[in-house]
């Protein structure tokens, strides 16, 4: 899985520095930037260094790289100050879900109260 780039994918040309945006991590396997329309006074996307379409696809192919994923987020709310206060973190998958980026990308949300997912 590592190392594909899609030529005609966004966050490919992010993590290529081809299209600019608001690094705020960076490492061998991920790429952290900012939302470019914020849903929360923080609101980072951590995506593979990777073109994977998905977060299905990527769980299946390199579980490991999924891991890296989530340890980027936590170090990025400690770093953003949200680690104390919680923040929230999630995938959109397919077209129900509203993914509009085909590169996999998971949201991390906080900086204030988000309002309970259920209940
Ligand atoms: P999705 O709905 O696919 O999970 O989320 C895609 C996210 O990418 C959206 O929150 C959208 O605001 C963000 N986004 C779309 N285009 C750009 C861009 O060019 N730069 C940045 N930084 N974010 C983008
Ligand atoms: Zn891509």
């Amino acid at each position: 899985t590592v190392d594909t780039v899609d030529a005609d994918c966004l966050f490919c040309k992010i993590v290529a520095g081809e299209v600019p945006a608001t690094v705020v991590h960076r490492d061998d396997t991920t790429v952290a930037f900012r939302d470019i329309k914020p849903q929360a006074p923080t609101h980072v996307l951590i995506v593979p260094t990777a073109h994977i379409p998905d977060v299905a696809t990527l769980a299946a192919a390199d579980p490991e790289l999924l891991a890296d994923l989530f340890t980027t987020a936590a170090e990025v709310a400690k770093a953003e100050g949200i680690a104390e206060g919680g923040y929230r973190t999630l995938f959109n998958t397919g077209r129900d879900a509203g993914q509009t980026v085909f590169h996999a990308h998971l949201h991390l949300l906080g900086g204030t109260w988000l309002g309970a997912l259920a209940g």
